[in-house]
């Protein structure tokens, strides 16, 4: 596996695989690599003649007050398990490399990333989407990976991708989970063992929501009543939202019709997690 920083180094390979009739498999991530990065690169190897990881903490997403300077890194320990699931080239800009000093040009996606986590994170994914349009203009992926755990990322860069011909599919992957159920995340390395057993709140709420779907109660009121005192029986909890959408648009739900996204963003501590759940509408069962 070849470690590559330079944007245009990584374009011209890129330009070569193509030429040479290859595909390229693409994972953009931000590091500190857990089973659920592996997970999206394990499948990139499937689909792709070549795996690119590229590893970057993009400043244009975090907010003033967000974890951007503390956000966990270790390139040694990345490099090492990049390597071990056959990835080709782990790409790694610097931030000046990707926006220097002249820098101007963003990409702005409308409806599907003004609700949800654009609300208590402004401008985060026009840093989102803005790194990924360039990612793909550098990487030249055939197929771009992204978790599901990050359900509504998922839906812009659809979108971004849609809008603006982008010759890539964009396949998204299910959540991966710790053994007790919470998603994994870089950032629960933030959590006291207090505030990861609290953690578990997320996930105890999503199967509270599919539970009561199963037993045909599917209006949005119902199922957020449940979500919420699920959470708000926890101990170190603060929700930021809670909400039931459709999952092409994110456009809010009143039940579940066919199938919807519950998606949550909860504060655990000073720790903001989030997660979601497909509910899938019962049908009556035939006798
Ligand atoms: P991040 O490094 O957190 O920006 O994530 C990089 C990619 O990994 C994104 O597409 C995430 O949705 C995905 N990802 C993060 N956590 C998980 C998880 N627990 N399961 C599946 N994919 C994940």
């Amino acid at each position: 596996m070849d470690i590559v920083a330079d944007p245009r180094d990584m374009q011209e390979r890129a330009q070569q695989w193509r030429a040479q009739g290859l595909s390229i498999a693409f994972v953009p991530t931000m590091g500190y690599f857990h089973q659920g990065h592996l997970s999206l690169m394990e499948y990139g190897r499937k689909v792709g003649d070549k795996v690119v990881v590229s590893l970057f903490v993009n400043p244009a997403q975090f907010g003033p007050a967000e974890d951007l300077d503390r956000y966990p890194r270790d390139l040694e320990r990345d490099a090492a398990l990049a390597r071990q699931v056959g990835v080709d080239v782990l790409f790694t800009p610097t931030a000046e490399q990707m926006y220097p000093p002249d820098y101007q040009t963003y990409v702005e996606v409308g409806d599907a990333a003004k609700g949800l986590c654009g609300v208590s994170r402004p401008g985060h994914f026009r840093g989102v989407a803005t790194v990924v349009c360039k990612l793909f203009n550098i990487v030249m992926p055939h197929t771009a990976i992204f978790g599901e755990k990050d359900y509504q990322q998922l839906v812009v860069i659809r979108r971004m991708a849609a809008d603006l011909n982008l010759p890539v599919k964009v396949v998204g992957r299910p959540i991966v989970r710790e053994e007790d159920g919470l998603a994994m995340s870089s950032r629960n390395t933030y959590l006291s063992p207090e505030e990861r057993r609290a953690a578990l709140c997320l996930q105890r709420a999503l199967t509270a929501a599919r539970r009561l779907v199963s037993a045909r109660k599917s209006s949005r009121e119902e199922i957020l009543a449940v979500v919420q005192q699920v959470i708000s029986q926890t101990p170190h909890t603060r929700i930021d939202y809670l909400a039931l959408v459709d999952p092409e648009t994110l456009a809010e739900v009143p039940a579940v019709r066919g199938e919807a996204r519950l998606a949550l963003a909860v504060w655990v501590g000073n720790t903001r997690l989030i997660d979601n759940a497909l509910l899938v509408e019962s049908k009556p069962c035939c006798v």
